[in-house]
């Protein structure tokens, strides 16, 4: 699926940078878990609903390709089929599959449209993130190791 996933990018909107996000960022993203930025370091999580739902859309595009190539495949093979069995000309034949691999690449092309898109990422405090009592918990058990 590495395929699919390059084009949707971030925007840090502390350092103001947009960069390409990697496949284990975009599942960060996509399960709303904090990551740091690679430039700035800050903690940046997407806190735009639409387009949290958006990229969430993009495991169903995923599928597209595949399904579109059989598609197509069975498209042409009909063709084939009913030019042999005399139903329709050579020409018609030739109609019909080139319109079929023209729907194929449309579709692809819409796709890939689609996932070039920009998650505008806002710099969260880490602190205010997580809660004051896990911290202390972690230091009261050190404490109590010792
Ligand atoms: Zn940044």
């Amino acid at each position: 699926m590495t395929a699919t996933t390059p084009g949707v990018k971030g925007h840090c909107a502390h350092c103001d940078i947009t960069f390409v996000l990697k496949p284990w960022q975009l599942n960060a993203i996509a399960i709303s878990e904090p990551f740091d930025c690679p430039y700035c370091h800050k903690v940046l999580l997407l806190n735009c609903p639409r387009q949290l739902r958006q990229l969430r859309s993009l495991d169903n595009l995923a599928l597209l390709r595949p399904s579109m190539l059989v598609l197509t495949c069975v498209a042409l093979l009909v063709a084939l089929v009913v030019e042999w069995v005399g139903l329709i000309s050579k020409v018609g034949q030739l109609n019909v599959s080139l319109v079929a691999i023209l729907i194929h690449f449309l579709t692809l092309r819409h796709a890939r449209h689609r996932h070039r898109m920009t998650l505008t990422l806002q710099a969260v405090n880490p602190v205010i993130e997580r809660p004051v009592e896990h911290f202390a918990g972690v230091a009261g058990t050190r404490f109590g190791q010792r």
